[in-house]
């Protein structure tokens, strides 16, 4: 199988880092032609410098918006009107009592997880509609099947996207328009990768270390024993935003490293 995405325009929110960023550089390799967005304005040109420095052909298109605001969604739709991929990585967890936190704790991490993505959604759907074509493809999270004490408003706001993500695959149905969710589990990402590095510091032993109680303590029931690879997410992507994987829509693929226990 060859993916190729030639003449195609690709968004793929909170990209100069992560899962985001690799997403942006499998997609590229294929032939789309990628917006790269992020909130500030050097992260965004060093990310661009860095992905036009390891891929000279591909055509790359950055764009400053911070997507957990209204008005940051759209500066990005006034910057790219149309796109025929939307990938709405952006997002991010903090680690919270329940018990301590406020209420405006759990709407900024709403706005961000899931707003970001139903605004993008609301805008560039129509377009790919009318067009025949269209891939839309939320970042969820293991933590959408098995919340996270620790962390149940990033949970909730994982399942959100599930539920976001199924109704518009629904609304879309029959159009060429194909809308589904990924689910990482733990993954080598900047957010994740640095709780790691600080873990280790914290307590003296290597990051490789810290991962692995990580796994044990929070994740045990792994399947892969080591994080995932920001690729591997990535290729997980990149076939279902392809032509060939035009057979899956509203589904809810698994990257986790096998770390939710069940069948379907
Ligand atoms: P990361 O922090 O490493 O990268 C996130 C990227 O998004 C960065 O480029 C950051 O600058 C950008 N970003 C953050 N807020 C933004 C905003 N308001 N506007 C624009 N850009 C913004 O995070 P990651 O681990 O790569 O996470 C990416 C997605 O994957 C998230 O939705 C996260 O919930 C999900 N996820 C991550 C893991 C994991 O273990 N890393 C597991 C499951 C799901």
């Amino acid at each position: 199988m060859k993916i190729e995405f030639q003449g195609r325009k690709a968004i793929v929110t909170g990209s100069t880092a992560g899962i985001g960023r690799a997403i942006a550089e499998g997609l590229a390799r294929a032939g789309a032609s990628v917006v790269i967005n992020g909130r500030g304005e050097e992260r965004v040109a060093t990310a661009l410098r860095e992905l036009r420095e390891l891929l000279p052909d591909a055509d790359f298109q950055g764009v400053v918006a911070d997507v957990s605001t209204a008005e940051g969604s759209a500066a990005l739709e006034a910057a790219v009107k149309d796109a025929d991929i939307l990938v709405n990585n952006a997002g991010t967890a903090h680690v919270s009592g329940f018990f301590e936190q406020k209420d405006s704790e759990w709407l900024d991490l709403f706005q961000l997880n899931v707003m970001s993505g139903v605004r993008a959604a609301r805008h560039y759907i129509p377009g790919m509609v009318k067009r025949g074509w269209g891939r839309v493809v939320f970042i969820s999270s293991e933590s959408a099947v098995a919340i996270p004490k620790e962390m149940i408003d990033y949970g909730m706001t994982k399942t959100a996207q599930l539920a976001v993500s199924r109704g518009l695959a629904e609304l879309v149905g029959g159009t060429g328009v194909t809308v589904n969710a990924v689910l990482p589990g733990p993954t080598r990402s900047e957010i994740l990768g640095n709780w790691m590095k600080a873990t280790a510091q914290e307590q003296g032993i290597t990051q490789g270390e810290a991962e692995q109680n990580f796994l044990k303590t929070m994740r045990p029931t792994t399947l892969i024993n080591r994080f995932t690879t920001t690729e591997e997410v990535a290729n997980m992507v990149i076939y279902i935003c392809s032509t060939q994987a035009a057979g899956t829509s509203g589904a809810a693929l698994r990257v986790d490293g096998g770390v939710i226990r069940s069948i379907t």
